[in-house]
């Protein structure tokens, strides 16, 4: 088929070259010249694990290619993907003017029938006015189609190739069967619905996760009061058939682009309607003060005296794996610390400059490495579950800080890794060592 991608973001890209992967003629949109040129420089300008191994393949081989042209783009496509981003305003609704401004776009370059299809995370009944939009313009024939995307930053790659299911919602079952078909090798489990449904169904499955993962951490929090061990009490949940294991981790609380503002715009959503969400309501308080635990455990180790401690923090990307630090939990603690007088030494294996590009280059010192940010400080907080945070050597890592304290926000070390060092050790909903 030939598809055309707008948007290169961390969605449209994967999704582009999976396209391009499975067979297709895909044509990747992006109104960023910079993206577009490293794009087509072989460069990728996300951090995705698997990525540019496989741009670079498709590009190669004819498949795939990148361009500002999204007139030309849309006129050589059957369909239109658009991916464009969908941040939160400043009230928590989304704000959808790219994805008008991209509709627009379209319509005005389109030259025959098109598929438009809408992977954003948009809000119920967007797609029916995207579609009031294209008909203002042209008179010509397309059909809508809610295409919600479930990817994972850092498992981008394998979450699309291999998808837990896919959504179409359509009122066009014609168009319907094409996009299943663009899907069909990707998986069996393929679930064609109306479009207000399919728009839904994106928002109440993040709702969902991110219920699962504010309910363990209010049990974490719990637990450290109890002498329970939250680790424990999850795995012995997640043998229930009807709970599961997965977004059982208690830790700092759940950050990126998706959770926080999909929250955020399903409670305006439900509002919009005279509804008010009240357990979504709890998720996001839950969640807003869940990284706070960080602050709390500091304070009362230093008798609430922070000014002028030295305190590492390693991880700044809202998970591991990717370069995203969009409403990173990291942001707002270091905000804290630093506003508090404290001397913040940081580090993170790959978002360092993304970081450095939301909160500022002032105020913090930015090290190389893990063992450096280490040094000296009077305590380390660790705030993002890198792997090689995991396999360091705690033996040296005592020996190079000033006072052997560690914040463990994401419960990566066990008990026997801290045995027969000096370390003073917190962690989320474990009991403290030493
Ligand atoms: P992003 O910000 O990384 O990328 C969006 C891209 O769209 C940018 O490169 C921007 O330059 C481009 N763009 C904007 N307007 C354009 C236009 N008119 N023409 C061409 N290009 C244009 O966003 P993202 O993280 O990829 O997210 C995209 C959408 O997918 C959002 O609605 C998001 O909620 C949703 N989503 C994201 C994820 C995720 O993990 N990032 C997962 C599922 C769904």
């Amino acid at each position: 088929m030939n598809i055309t991608v707008i948007g290169t973001g961390y969605v449209g890209l994967v999704s582009g070259v999976c396209f391009a992967e499975l067979g297709n003629r895909v044509i990747c949109v992006d109104k960023d010249p910079e993206k577009i040129d490293v794009l087509n420089s072989g460069g990728i300008p996300i951090y995705e694990p698997g990525l540019k191994e496989l741009a670079v393949a498709n590009r190669k081989s004819g498949k795939l290619s990148f361009t500002t042209d999204l007139p030309g783009a849309v006129r050589r496509s059957d369909i239109i993907i658009l991916a464009v981003g969908t941040p939160p305003l400043a009230n928590g609704e989304a704000n959808l003017a790219y994805i008008d401004q991209a509709a627009l776009e379209i319509a005005e370059a389109m030259n025959g029938y098109k598929i438009v299809a809408v992977k954003s995370t948009v809000p119920v009944g967007t797609n029916e006015r995207i579609a009031a939009l294209i008909r203002s313009r042209t008179s010509l024939r397309f059909d809508s189609i809610s295409l919600p995307e479930f990817l994972r930053e850092g498992s981008a790659i394998q979450d699309t190739m291999h998808p837990d299911r896919i959504i179409i919602g359509a009122d066009c079952s014609s168009a319907a069967e094409t996009m299943a078909l663009l899907h069909k090798p990707l998986t069996e489990q393929i679930v064609i619905t109306d479009i207000r449904s399919a728009e839904m169904i994106k928002y109440a499955s993040n709702a969902f996760l991110a219920t699962k993962i504010s309910f363990i951490n209010e049990i974490a929090n719990i637990c450290e009061k109890v002498g329970a061990d939250v680790t424990q009490v999850a795995e012995g949940m997640g043998y229930d058939k009807r709970i599961g294991p997965s977004f059982l981790k208690a830790g700092i609380g759940y950050g990126g682009s998706c959770f926080p503002k999909d929250t955020h715009a399903l409670i305006q959503i439900a509002g919009h309607v005279d509804y008010e969400f009240k357990l979504l309501r709890s998720v996001v308080e839950v969640n807003q003060d869940q990284r706070f635990n960080v602050i709390r455990k500091l304070e009362s180790i230093f008798d609430g005296e922070m000014r002028g401690k030295t305190v590492a923090v390693w991880g700044l990307a809202f998970k591991p794996n990717t370069d995203d630090v969009r409403d990173s939990p990291a942001l707002e603690i270091i905000r804290h610390l630093v506003d508090n007088g404290v001397k913040v030494k940081a580090y993170d294996p790959i978002a360092m400059a993304n970081f450095q590009t939301l909160f500022g280059k002032e105020g913090v010192a930015w090290c190389d490495n893990a063992m450096d940010t280490a040094q000296g400080a009077d305590a380390l907080c660790l705030l993002t579950e890198w792997d090689e945070f995991s396999g360091m050597d705690l033996g040296q890592l005592q020996t190079v800080m000033k006072r052997p304290i560690l914040i463990d926000g994401r419960n990566v070390f066990k008990e026997e890794n801290l045995l027969g060092t000096d370390f003073v050790y917190y962690s989320v909903g474990r009991p403290s060592l030493n």
